[in-house]
């Protein structure tokens, strides 16, 4: 394995310490990786400074030309990215490709998008248009399922509205962040981007920093809720992308041999660690049956395994404190529901969970009502659609959800009725980069991708000029 370097001010760089990235197939170190101090960290976010002032002077044309070179050269390093995803993250090779390949079309859409002013008026008594500016020095903080993907969703606005970045990954998966610091490095002037890695004590450094205007955040609700309390000193901008426990909801007149793998895939991509993964299924009463032995039959044929291995359908857990999180959530699945598949650790080393399928399992218990964030899925029973409706909405969260079934208008109907940031109907996972993204509810704050995601990057500002 080769070494990382920290990216501060156009120079690669040691941290002043380091720290063991594990690779969650084996439970073993994979790499050592730099860890920034605080005089690190303050480094960082004045190089970002020094930088903001010629970097937003470029033009927007400029800046989207170089968004397009990163993301050539993200691709360009598919050889190296992807297997060192799939051994910090656990992901099977085939998700780790999709992630880089994703990572460079988001920074692609982005490219190509446009900010206009907007004339607000215009008449023989004045003008006023509406302009935007960017916002200074924008910290990055990510979490460890997408390292890739939810870097570009910040990197590609940040960028392109002429804002200059801190990047900070999860402590588990940083390795992936340090090798695009270097495409960066290679690309951008000394201090547009810079990278940092910290074992979870940085954040707070940069989400109370005076010089930091705002904070892009993807995470969990307990994180998020802190993010927001630390920032509030100097009102930074925030956009808070937090966790979710998404219902489906499958209506009487869907077909469980059709909808049945969607929601398979839906739930357990990428091990269920996916803030939009379906984590809850309510299914109407005549299908009940069908639909779990369905699911049963499917997450027992899956294939579970180290991600290098090619016949890996399914990696492990990320780390370690999740994997003992997703393994109180199987106790409990044994003792309050019926387990059809899965349900127990795999013997042998790394943090390996079948996909487990859990029946009659009630509404109370902790696999409903909280995120597992794990390949863990719980199924319920409906007779009464109102009530399914008002059983999904029941919960603090209300990132996405989905609703299924053979008569798209009733199941858009429903849709509608659902208090979430994005509703499927018949599909699900699909986080278009061109559609506003966003949380209802404690799900987070503030809109990621889309043309609304972009703005999010600037201060908008009205100038009203007399005739
Ligand atoms: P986490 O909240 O533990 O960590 C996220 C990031 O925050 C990490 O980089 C971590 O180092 C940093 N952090 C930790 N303490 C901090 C503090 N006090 N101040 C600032 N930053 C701090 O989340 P996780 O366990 O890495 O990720 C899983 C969670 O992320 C799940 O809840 C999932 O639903 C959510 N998520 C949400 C989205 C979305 O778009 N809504 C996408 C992916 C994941």
């Amino acid at each position: 394995m080769r070494t990382f370097k920290l990216l501060i001010d156009g120079q690669l760089v040691d941290g002043a310490s380091t720290l063991d990235v594990i690779n969650p197939a084996t439970g073993e170190v994979l790499s050592a990786c730099p860890r920034a101090s605080a005089a690190q960290a303050e480094k960082a976010i004045a190089a970002a400074r020094k930088a903001f002032p010629a970097w937003s002077a470029r033009p927007w044309k400029e800046r989207s030309a170089l968004l397009l070179k990163i993301a050539d050269a993200l691709e360009g390093a598919i050889g190296e990215l992807s297997p060192l995803l799939t051994q910090e993250q656990g992901k099977p090779r085939f998700g780790a490709d999709f992630e880089v390949h994703e990572s460079a079309r988001i920074l692609r859409i982005f490219a190509a998008m446009e900010m206009e002013d907007k004339v607000l008026h215009s008449g023989p008594d004045g003008r006023a248009i509406e302009t935007r500016s960017p916002l200074g020095v924008v910290a990055a903080i990510t979490p460890w399922n997408f390292p890739l993907i939810l870097l570009c969703n910040k990197l590609g606005p940040g960028l392109l509205t002429g804002n200059t970045m801190v990047l900070k990954p999860a402590p588990t998966t940083p390795l992936t962040t340090l090798v695009l610091g270097e495409i960066c490095q290679r690309l951008l002037p000394p201090g547009v981007v810079n990278t940092i890695v910290d074992q979870n004590d940085l954040g707070p450094l940069l989400t109370q920093h005076p010089d930091i205007a705002k904070v892009a955040f993807t995470g969990s609700t307990a994180t998020g809720r802190k993010v927001m309390a630390s920032s509030a000193d100097s009102l930074k901008r925030l956009t808070l992308e937090l966790g979710g426990n998404d219902a489906a909801i499958v209506l009487d007149d869907a077909d469980p041999a059709e909808v049945a793998p969607k929601i398979f895939m839906g739930a357990m991509f990428n091990s269920g660690q996916i803030c939009a993964a379906i984590k809850r299924v309510y299914v109407a009463d005549s299908l009940y049956d069908a639909m779990c032995e369905q699911l049963a039959q499917i997450a027992s044929a899956t294939v579970v395994g180290d991600g290098l291995d090619p016949n890996t359908q399914m990696g492990p857990i990320q780390n370690k404190v999740q994997f003992e999180k997703v393994k109180s959530y199987l106790d409990e699945a044994r003792t309050r529901g019926k387990v059809l598949a899965g349900g127990k650790p795999l013997e042998r080393p790394g943090y390996f969970i079948p996909p487990t399928i859990v029946r009659d399992i009630p509404d109370e218990s902790r696999l409903v009502q909280e995120e597992q964030f794990g390949p863990v899925l719980p199924i319920m029973r409906f007779s009464d659609l109102d009530d399914a409706v008002a059983r999904a909405n029941n919960s603090e969260y209300g990132l996405c959800g989905s609703v299924w079934g053979k008569d798209g208008q009733r199941a858009f109907e429903v849709a509608r009725r659902m208090h979430s940031g994005t509703v499927w109907v018949n599909k699900t996972l699909e986080i278009n980069p061109n559609y506003p993204f966003r949380g209802a509810k404690q799900s987070g704050i503030g809109t990621e991708l889309g043309l609304a995601g972009l703005e999010e990057y600037t201060q908008a500002k009205v100038i009203n000029v007399a005739a």
